[in-house]
């Protein structure tokens, strides 16, 4: 999308249109302690699991704050999203502690948790790792329980793999069961929406995708199929620059998001009262303004640290490395601070922090600009750090 066409879309948007127009747009009760209960944050409906959250909330991956935990609820926010292997359990783990004794129904709960429908033990493995996660949030049930991170295609349509997660949402353990894509890809959700199973879909979501047109018209077809879309990775990576050196304006990331009534929400992984209060400006003050436009619109032309996961990279690669996945750990550390999870990005990955040598010269040519030998060789060598040194 070139600027003029972004600044028109937003002209378009920003009058208002941007979050009035969804049918079930209301305002967020209030609790008692709620820290901004006069100025209610909008919530919209996801999809057809009669769900109706506020437009804004917490991606608690990094946080290991309880209390900017306490501080988001207290604000208005309902609905928390953590995963089976944040921080090696211990994100569920507080959640759990938080959320100990509150009130159910003034809060929603999503989880994640991956692994291989085409492994031997799969139905055996994958339901352990489930209750695991049950027993660390101390809740009979979640929400919302998403097949996390799914790579390709032909996962979202496997037998198995719809099998049991049709018989978790049976149990009552999983209220509603959702799939989550780093790939972003348009077939992805076609798949998603023919399989009959999957009620919603976590996807990247931001202002950088180079397929937005079509990934829009996929979430769409979703939307008129009933399923709920919730936005991460909005915040571009959390920097304006490929280095990680400036720090992004998170407000207009997520106006710019909400912009999209087909969006319910979105998850920015706030860890602090600062970025909180950013988050917050924006959720109470949701609509694109020109300045927030025009400072978007001068990002577009910049390299950034969203890698666009469109794989050109890996066939021109000399070891066909995974590059998208080494992007993500580099986002992670340079631009989320995060280094703990880029280590655990990587380490997935059975990297040895050496990939690039002797290889004379890099073949690869990103059509986002990265100098992708040069990140490689700037994030990798962490995997070798001992996990005490890294936050
Ligand atoms: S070519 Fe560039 S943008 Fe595309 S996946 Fe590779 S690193 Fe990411
Ligand atoms: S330098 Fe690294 S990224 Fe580039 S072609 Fe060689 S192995 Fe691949």
């Amino acid at each position: 999308m070139d600027r003029r066409t972004f600044l028109s879309l937003s002209a378009l948007a920003g009058a208002g249109a941007a979050i009035a127009p969804q049918a079930a747009i209301s305002a967020v009760k209030s609790r008692p302690g709620m820290k901004n209960d006069t100025t209610p944050i909008a919530t919209r409906q996801l999809g057809l699991t009669g769900m109706e959250i506020p437009i804004l909330s917490m991606g608690v991956m990094r946080a290991d704050n309880p209390a900017v935990v306490r501080a988001a609820y207290n604000a208005g926010l309902t609905h928390f999203d953590t995963a089976h292997g944040y921080q090696n359990g211990k994100n569920e783990e507080m959640l759990g502690t938080f959320f100990k004794g509150r009130d159910r129904s003034t809060f929603t709960i999503a989880t994640k948790g991956k692994a291989d429908p085409r492994s031997d033990n799969f139905e055996q493995d994958y339901a352990t790792l489930f209750d695991t996660s049950l027993r660390r949030l101390q809740m009979d049930y979640v929400d919302i329980f998403y097949f996390h991170a799914a790579d390709d295609v032909e996962t979202l349509s496997n037998p198995r793999l719809l099998a049991l997660l049709k018989k978790f949402k049976d149990s009552g353990k999983a209220r509603h069961i959702g799939f989550s894509t780093h790939a972003h890809k348009p077939a992805q959700i076609d798949e998603a929406i023919a399989s009959g199973v999957f009620e919603v879909c976590l996807v990247s979501y931001n202002f950088k995708l180079n397929i937005l047109p079509e990934l829009n018209a996929a979430i769409r077809r979703g939307v008129k199929a009933g399923m709920g879309f919730v936005a991460m990775k909005t915040m571009v990576g959390g920097a304006e620059d490929a280095e990680g050196n400036r720090r992004v304006n998170g407000a207009s990331c997520l106006r710019w998001v909400w912009q999209n009534p087909d969006i319910t929400t979105a998850i920015p992984g706030f860890t602090s009262f600062d970025l909180l209060d950013n988050c917050l400006e924006a959720a109470h003050s949701p609509v694109l303004m020109p300045a927030d436009a025009e400072y978007i619109a001068a990002l577009q032309t910049r390299p950034m640290l969203f890698c666009q996961n469109c794989g050109n990279c890996i066939d021109q690669c000399a070891r066909r490395l995974p590059i998208p996945a080494i992007m993500r750990a580099y986002m992670y550390n340079f631009g989320y601070r995060h280094p703990a999870l880029s280590k655990e990005t990587l380490t997935e990955l059975a990297l040895t922090g050496n990939e690039c040598a002797g290889c004379r010269a890099c073949t690869v040519d990103c059509p986002s600009g990265f100098k992708v030998a040069e990140k490689i060789a700037a994030i990798t060598p962490i995997v070798n750090v001992p996990s005490c040194y890294l936050t």
